[in-house]
């Protein structure tokens, strides 16, 4: 830092104070190039206007201002520049009291590299990505306190595409409130719900837990909501799931007791032998349910498990079932006749639970039964 306040004021003008250091060499035979090093300066301005500006920050040809920063660091500029890139130095360069040829006004708290990046900002729009790097904190600030929008922006910008971090998520959020920046604060939210076990434990959160307990209760409940909302979600699609495994379930009885399969016949006809390989998922388990229930000594509802679920899954079939005259499954119309003996509390619960079948089957395909207003109906 030092070297480079020497270079300021030896790239100022003649009435600055004369030092040993060589003076800052700007060229422009292959692009800027200062003191050796290419300057890159990202920017979407024409490049000569770009070298225009950024030789006359660099350069300071009759600067007019001072601008004293931390540690005895001197940045010199130009006070139309400043006054017009920004409304907060126009006001401080008003309140200023001439010293000789240049204003001085102050900018502290944050380090002199940041406010040599900023200042140069004003001047080309222009700034090495490095700096972007190490001081987007500062320069975020710098260009809420100062007004300058586009450098709020760019700032704005790159913590959105890579350089927030879980190191720095806790410390830009609070700048961010801080700095009316809610594109930016919704971010960093987003990122401290999505990585809170990392962001927790970093030091930018232990800080903020003792200057901010209130921020932290916050973002605490923000966490245990989308834990909450997560959970619900996943309960939904187990359910989904649970409803659509029992929809593949009636597709494979229909197939089982219309066109036989494997070991068991169809209804009315002799099973084929060299059938084709069977396309129905559930019809393998429930081959062995029918076969179970065919044969099982405790054939009573609520005997066995297994057969308590074969009649639940006959029953669920005449719900479904639009065509119990022609259906080719057992009981299917001795269900539908017993319809009407049926408790008020029992018609909801088995209308509730085709309902939400055929919503699980509609969200995923195209339907093999018919809508449920058919069914139940
Ligand atoms: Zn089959
Ligand atoms: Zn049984
Ligand atoms: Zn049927």
């Amino acid at each position: 830092m030092e070297e480079l306040r020497g270079d300021c004021k030896k790239s100022s003008t003649p009435n600055a104070p004369p030092l040993p250091q060589p003076r800052r060499r700007i060229s422009s035979r292959k692009g800027l190039v200062l003191d050796g090093k290419p300057l890159r300066g990202c920017s979407y301005v024409a490049a000569t206007t770009k070298d225009l500006w950024e030789r006359m920050f660099h350069e300071g040809y009759r600067t007019d201002v001072t601008i004293n920063t931390d540690n005895g660091g001197v940045i010199y500029a130009h006070a139309s520049i400043l006054g017009i890139a920004s409304p907060v130095m126009k006001y401080m360069l008003k309140q200023s009291k001439s010293r000789g040829r240049r204003k001085p006004i102050s900018v502290r708290g944050v380090p002199h590299q940041a406010v040599r990046a900023f200042i140069r900002f004003l001047y080309s729009s222009c700034y090495e990505q490095e700096e972007m790097n190490e001081f987007i904190l500062p320069l975020l600030v710098l260009s809420h306190v100062f007004v300058v929008p586009p450098l709020k922006r760019e700032c704005e910008r790159q913590l959105e595409n890579g350089l927030l971090t879980t190191d720095n998520v806790i410390d830009i959020f609070q700048l961010s409130l801080l700095c009316d920046a809610p594109r930016l604060s919704l971010f960093c939210h987003r990122l401290i719900v999505k990585s809170f076990l990392v962001i927790s434990s970093t030091e930018g959160w232990k800080v903020m837990k003792q200057s901010h307990p209130m921020l932290e209760k916050e973002l605490l409940e923000s966490v245990i909501d989308a834990d909450t909302r997560k959970q619900e979600r996943l309960k939904r699609l187990d359910q989904r799931k649970i409803y659509l495994q029992l929809y593949e379930a009636m597709e494979a009885l229909v197939h089982i007791c219309r066109d036989g399969c494997r070991t068991i016949g169809p209804h009315d006809k002799v099973l084929k032998e060299d059938q084709p390989p069977c396309s129905f998922s559930a019809c393998k388990g429930l081959e062995t349910l029918v076969r179970h229930f065919a044969g099982c000594k405790l054939r009573v509802p609520g005997g066995c498990v297994h057969c308590k679920r074969m009649w639940q899954l006959l029953e669920l079939h005449s719900r479904l079932c639009s065509e119990p005259n022609e259906c080719k499954v057992p009981l299917c119309r001795t269900f539908k006749e017993r319809l009407q003996q049926q408790s008020k509390k029992d018609e909801v619960k088995w209308k509730l639970l085709v309902q939400n079948i055929l919503r699980a089957k509609k969200l995923s395909g195209p339907s093999f039964f018919r809508s449920s207003t058919d069914v139940c109906a």
